[in-house]
């Protein structure tokens, strides 16, 4: 008998991030099967993944290399814990991630998902700071917009109010610097707002250095607060602040690492070297949940001593360097040499920034369109010259992502912000298929 695979969803599945009562009314994909840059679903439909399948995609799916790794893993075993013992897939892929990071991160410390290295990095920053002797540095500094994960000390840091406002009794307190973002002060020139935001953190860092253990930021592209693009320079003047007031500077690079803004790590558009950068989603190219959070020989020293006097980092969780996503993730590595993959990327970085403004930027809907590498955010208005939000009962960012699925591409909004972020494995034509189907769909909606 044929399952109707939609309804046993409505009837045992919770979906994150989902009012879960439009979801039981509304009709869902079931997506049964995965090739290249598509997904077919249980009807035998065919989309492109338009959106990396929440960025994590970097390769495309089944690709045959990665798939090859996970089968000859399963061979040797699928996982051993890295409490008490080492394995073989970790360390292959521990060396690989160290070569390719800043130089100055020389340990990689394994967990499950973005939130849990977020979560790590902020443990390790607290510690260090103790285990070094200096008590009264535990505050840590976020930007304003920041999404760093849905635990709760990710959430601690993050300032979206729609996701983590109602979490704030639970939260430790942070302290929180604006972000320069043009399209929200249009009365400033970008250069003035990096100066604003800049200055902020000075004055903060001036004040109350003895206070803050680590200013923790996305780099380069905020991108949870709807592709948020820094203006250059930014990231390395937050660089030289921590420097000059002994601030420990946390990379969270869950979203942008992997080639996602052209450059391996968005880090290296700044020639940044943070103390502590946290890594995931496309770590193992989207296949399985794997995170690692690198620290420099300085962080990592700093918690060796004899066992009695408790510098020891007590944190590890139960799928700790699982061997199998470790496996995936060499393999996944591996193919960004083997298909010259960043190489290949710069002219389909251009071709997208020419499609989006071919197609896009003329309709009165789009105020915004913000690109950096293969992270697009394409913010819809009432009103462009206005920079009018629409009403958010509208939903019109969802109703946007949903009509497109009827021209054959998967996309999800950041509220009326329209995300695109595909594989880095999509050839031009799809590019522009993309491109094409999200311009109909927001003339349509
Ligand atoms: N940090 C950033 C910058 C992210 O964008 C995300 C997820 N979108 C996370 C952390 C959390 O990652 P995860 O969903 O894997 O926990």
């Amino acid at each position: 008998m044929v399952k109707n695979w939609a309804l046993l969803d409505k009837k045992y599945i919770w979906h994150p991030f989902t009012q879960m009562n439009d979801w039981l009314n509304d009709d869902n994909l079931i997506i049964e099967r995965a090739e290249g840059v598509y997904l077919y679903d249980t009807n035998g439909n065919k989309y492109l993944d338009g959106i990396s399948s929440l960025w994590v995609n970097i390769h495309g799916h089944r690709k045959e290399e990665i798939d090859q790794a996970i089968i000859d893993q399963i061979h040797r075993f699928s996982h051993s814990t890295l409490l008490g013992l080492g394995s073989v897939a970790s360390i292959e892929l521990a060396e690989k991630l160290i070569t390719i990071t800043p130089s100055n991160l020389a340990k990689v410390f394994y967990s499950d998902s973005g939130s849990t290295s977020v979560e790590v990095a902020l443990k390790i920053a607290f510690q260090y700071w103790k285990n070094t002797g200096n008590e009264k540095k535990k505050l840590f500094v976020g930007l304003d917009q920041a999404y760093h994960g849905d635990t709760i000390g990710s959430v601690s840091l993050g300032a979206i109010d729609i996701f983590h406002s109602i979490f704030h009794p639970l939260l430790f307190g942070t302290l929180v610097i604006p972000t320069p973002f043009p399209y929200h002060n249009p009365g400033s020139t970008p250069e003035e707002l990096k100066d604003k935001c800049l200055n902020s953190f000075m004055e903060l860092a001036d004040k109350r250095a003895d206070e803050i253990a680590a200013l923790v930021v996305e780099p380069c592209v905020q991108g949870a607060a709807g592709m948020i693009v820094h203006p250059k320079g930014f990231l390395k003047d937050l660089e030289t602040i921590c420097r000059n007031h002994d601030i420990l500077l946390v990379c969270d690079e869950v979203a942008t690492g992997f080639g996602r803004t052209g450059t391996m790590f968005a880090c290296e558009r700044e020639k940044v070297q943070p103390d502590i950068m946290c890594l995931a989603k496309g770590l193992t190219g989207g296949y399985l949940p794997l995170a690692a959070t690198l620290v420099s020989d300085k962080i990592f020293e700093a918690f060796l001593g004899p066992y009695t006097d408790y510098k020891t980092f007590f944190h590890g969780h139960s799928y700790t360097g699982n061997a199998l996503a470790c496996a995936a993730a060499s393999a996944c590595l591996d193919i960004f040499d083997q298909d010259r993959v960043l190489e290949r990327l710069h002219q389909k970085i251009e071709f997208l920034k020419n499609c989006l403004l071919k197609s896009l930027a003329d309709l009165d809907h789009v105020g915004d369109i913000r690109q950096c590498g293969f992270m697009v955010g394409v913010e819809l208005v009432e009103d462009k010259k206005l920079r009018k939000p629409y009403p958010t009962e509208l939903r019109i960012g969802a109703q946007v992502t949903r009509n497109v699925r009827r021209h054959g591409v998967i996309l999800r909004p950041l509220g009326d912000v329209v995300v695109l972020m595909p594989p880095l494995s999509i050839q031009n034509d799809e590019i522009e298929t993309i491109v094409k189907a999200t311009r109909e769909s927001i003339q349509e909606v």
